[in-house]
């Protein structure tokens, strides 16, 4: 079995600090004082879920202030920024945890990870009953942890009984203003909020719900709003580790949020949450071990968020047009002729990784510097991981200039959420396909529509004179061979070419459609590979090799095709041999153009045709 790396280094750092043991644990809370010192756990839950863990990582303890950061995200839910704002600042105090300071020119605590501000938040939280509110506070923390959570009882009367100072705090905050009765309910809500018991593990999962826009990646429920998530991540970032906050973010460069209790929570956003639990604190009332573990782990894995230096990857995974590559699907002569010759008014560009400010600004250099006789674009999204909201405004504002300079846009393969919004925003001129052929196609019917003078139609039944690869056969040429063909009608859904079976025919076909379907290794899963229409031709590979069929071919609708059987090719060859070689000539230079185009497409894809930006 391989050993995780990241559980191997969580390991090596738990054995590094183990023999740590400085400090004492909080005793101001007489019943915190009781736990045992040496306890010592470590979790990282990743923002998809994937838990490692060392030590007492399992262990239950009182979450403390940690819930400062929670209970302040529920603020946010029940008023709103603003009208939290007007309650609570995010100022950092420079000053302990428990000190009895004001923001006296706005009348407020300074913010919410201190007491102060904690106990104001928690005035805030809505609820009928002194019982509905605490409800809603666990509830709120048996979403970010995923499952229910308890509360102890024995520290919670603890505090209760000697949490004097806060109740100075409160009825200081009361005198001012800055929060209203009853504010012993308050103050209980706020001692039972602190007391409610989490494990190391249990933090892990709740600073990856912060580090995965709410969502608890476990049970995949959105337990609080992304747009709430940056304020709260926001005030640990300043404020979470008391007056040593902005030595914090200096070293270890993660929002994070401390307890008295011994755990610490710190956030990467968009990738992982440490949980982390020792009861031995400093005389700020930090995790001692806690402190270092984070600051291990931090420069280990360079996690500060100021420590970014990532150089933008090329937004572009693929560029080409229209003349290199063409859809599956089967043309007539007459339009393939105008595909190569105009194909080139088609640019297609298939996006990768996030689109952002960044990306998207280096997408419209691009852009800007698009061959001007391009008339159709496609952007496909195949390879599109997130688009943030910026993107999708810059997007909008980039559709707007390609319609102004008459350049049909196409889009494909873009999340449906993504169309949603941009559906929102007005793109109802916009073609979205499902995937990048159909969208190659949709452009080429464009093109090709400019350029025909009249459709081919469908229904129509051709004569063996009209299949493409024949249209070089003179009359008197076409009375010869025609005796040869025999005329076959297959049904709509009816098998033509079945996979595996020997190969002695070519198909020309005269009217309706035909798909060819590759079966898929995995059960019994098919892919459409491409439509033939009528005049084009099949099966003529096998002519020369005499193989099997590599794929079933099923009618589309009512078809009739041309079938020549291989055994009535010796006709020709003893009668007329010329014909015979005029044939394999025209079959021969068809498979030629096939390959070449397929090495153009295959040179296009390895990258050697990416066109740089001028
Ligand atoms: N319940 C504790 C108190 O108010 C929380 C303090 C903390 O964890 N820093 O004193």
């Amino acid at each position: 079995m391989l050993l995780s790396p990241i559980l191997t280094s969580i390991q090596d750092i738990y054995e590094n600090y183990l023999p740590l043991t400085e400090g004492n644990p909080a005793s101001y809370i007489p019943e915190l004082a009781k736990v045992n010192p040496d306890l010592f756990g470590i979790a990282i839950c990743t923002a998809d879920g994937q838990i490692y863990e060392v030590g007492d990582s399992q262990h239950l303890f009182t979450i403390q202030s940690i819930s400062k950061a929670f209970v302040y995200g529920l603020a946010l839910a029940d008023h709103g920024v603003t009208a939290v704002m007007k309650k609570v600042g995010v100022e950092p105090t420079g000053e302990a945890f428990n000190s009895i300071v004001f923001d006296e020119v706005n009348n407020r605590p300074y913010n919410p990870m201190v007491n102060a501000g904690a106990i104001a938040t928690t005035a805030l939280i809505k609820g009928n009953s002194a019982e509905e509110r605490f409800s809603r506070i666990l509830t709120l923390f048996e979403d970010f942890v995923g499952h229910p959570l308890t509360v102890d009882e024995s520290v919670y009367q603890s505090e209760s009984e000697t949490g004097h100072r806060n109740r100075a705090i409160a009825y200081l905050e009361l005198n001012s203003g800055m929060i209203e009765q009853p504010i012993d309910e308050h103050l209980e809500l706020y001692f039972r909020q602190c007391s409610i018991l989490v494990s190391g593990r249990d933090l892990a999962v709740m600073s990856a719900t912060l580090a995965n826009n709410g969502i608890n990646p476990i049970t995949k429920k959105q337990v609080i709003e992304p747009d709430i998530i940056k304020s709260i991540l926001s005030v640990m970032a300043s404020c979470g580790m008391y007056n040593f906050s902005g030595e914090w973010i200096y070293k270890v460069g993660l929002p994070a949020k401390s307890g008295v209790g011994g755990g610490i929570i710190a956030v990467l956003p968009g990738q992982f949450g440490i949980g982390t639990f020792s009861p031995r604190l400093d005389e700020l009332g930090n995790s001692v071990r806690g402190l270092k573990v984070c600051e291990d782990i931090s420069s280990r894995f360079n996690f500060h968020l100021f420590d970014t230096h990532t150089l933008l990857d090329s937004i572009i995974h693929r560029q080409y047009n229209g003349s290199i590559v063409s859809s599956t699907k089967q043309r007539r002569q007459a339009e393939k002729e105008i595909l190569e010759k105009e194909g080139k008014q088609i640019a297609v560009f298939e996006l990768q990784g996030d689109l952002y400010f960044s990306t998207m600004e280096k997408l419209f250099r691009y852009l800007e510097n698009l061959d001007p006789e391009i008339k159709y674009l496609i952007l496909d999204g195949h390879f599109i991981n997130n688009v943030n909201s910026s993107a999708l405004f810059l997007l909008d504002q980039t559709k707007e200039e390609l319609l102004k300079n008459n350049i049909t846009l196409i889009v494909s393969n873009f999340d449906t959420n993504i169309i949603k919004t941009l559906l929102s925003k007005g793109w109802l001129d916009v073609n979205f396909s499902v995937d990048l052929d159909s969208a190659l196609e949709e452009c080429e019917n464009l093109l090709l529509s400019k350029y025909l003078s009249k459709q081919i139609d469908k229904n129509k039944k051709l004569s063996l004179s009209e299949m493409d690869l024949l249209l070089e056969f003179t009359p008197p040429e076409i009375e010869i061979i025609k005796p040869l063909f025999e005329e076959i009608i297959y049904k709509e859904k009816e098998s033509i070419t079945v996979e595996g079976e020997e190969a002695n025919q070519i198909f020309f076909l005269a009217s309706g459609t035909a798909t060819v379907y590759l079966k898929l290794l995995n059960g019994d899963k098919k892919r459409r590979l491409t439509t033939y229409i009528s005049g084009t031709c099949f099966g003529e590979l096998a002519l020369f090799d005499r193989g099997n069929r590599y794929a079933n071919i099923v009618a589309d609708n009512d078809v009739i095709c041309y079938v020549l059987h291989f055994e009535k090719l010796k006709i020709l060859i003893n009668n007329y041999p010329e014909i015979y070689l005029k044939l394999l000539e025209i079959l021969g230079k068809n498979l030629v153009k096939k390959l070449r185009r397929n090495s153009a497409e295959i040179k296009n894809f390895s990258g050697v045709n990416i066109l740089s930006r001028k």
